[in-house]
């Protein structure tokens, strides 16, 4: 029987690519993000490789939408075996300037979506006795990033509560680890001014930024058999930011 993976934030970017690798793995692929639309064409390339691919449109920073997914989810396909928590947004700012909106929506919907998401999947994975949650954060959780007060704070929340989980879950044959990418080239980061990325360029030892599919590739490594005994682990991928 096929095994079944959810990927949040799946219209695009990075998580569209998750998607792919994963239906490429095999995998049957839940997929969530808030534009149904653009959803649509995810699911349909996953299609390409013969899967079973169904849409989930729902906001991840409500509680009550994670649980009705989940469920939904539980329905159709039988089996939840992988989580990728990948939906994420930046609202950029200096701490001085950062208005209370603005740090409350980028720790829901980078944040709190991370509990939803963990807290109504981890209960069908301790049933199941087996699970692989990948939590996508960021160098900026590990590291701090000026101008990013509050999604630092998010990402490196996420930090925690997958060294939490990965002690709570392990028991039950649950391997939860966290991702965390340099500056990959997504919409996210085209949103970002020339010298801003000049700069970034800069500080990065192999001097260019990463690719959605060396993400996804890590991704399909943490969802796949030889990282079995890997858990409550954070793996930087920045091509040397930080080094
Ligand atoms: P992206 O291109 O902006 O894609 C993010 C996706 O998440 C979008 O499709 C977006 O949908 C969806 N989303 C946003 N809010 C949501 C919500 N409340 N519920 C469900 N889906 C939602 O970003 P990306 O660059 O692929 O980033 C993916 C993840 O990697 C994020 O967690 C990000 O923080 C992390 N990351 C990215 C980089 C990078 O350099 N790109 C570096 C480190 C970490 P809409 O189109 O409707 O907004």
């Amino acid at each position: 029987m096929r095994k079944t993976a959810i990927i949040t934030g799946a219209g695009r970017g990075i998580g569209a690519e998750i998607a792919y690798r994963l239906s490429a793995d095999g995998f049957n692929v839940a997929l969530n993000d808030l534009n149904a639309e653009a959803l649509a064409e995810t699911a349909m390339k996953c299609k390409d490789f013969g899967i079973t691919a169904a849409c989930f449109p729902a906001d991840v920073s409500s509680h009550d939408a994670c649980e009705k997914m989940v469920k939904s989810i539980k329905e159709n396909f039988g089996t939840i075996d992988v989580l990728v928590n990948n939906a994420g947004i930046t609202r950029d700012g200096l701490l001085a300037r950062m208005s209370e909106e603005n740090y409350d929506l980028v720790v829901a919907v980078n944040q709190k979506s991370v509990f939803n998401m963990m807290k109504h999947v981890s209960a069908v994975m301790m049933k199941q006795r087996s699970g692989r949650i990948i939590n996508v954060s960021s160098v900026a959780g590990l590291h701090g990033n000026a101008g990013q007060f509050n999604y630092s704070a998010s990402k490196a929340a996420v930090i925690g509560m997958t060294k939490s989980a990965a002690k709570e879950l392990g028991a039950r044959g649950i391997a939860v680890n966290a991702i965390a990418p340099g500056f990959i080239q997504t919409p996210m980061t085209d949103a970002l001014t020339d010298e801003q990325k000049a700069a970034i360029l800069n500080l990065i030892a192999m001097k260019r930024y990463g690719t959605v599919d060396e993400i996804a590739g890590l991704v399909s490594f943490l969802a796949g058999k030889d990282s079995a005994y890997i858990t409550g682990q954070v793996i930087e991928i920045s091509g040397g930011l930080t080094i």
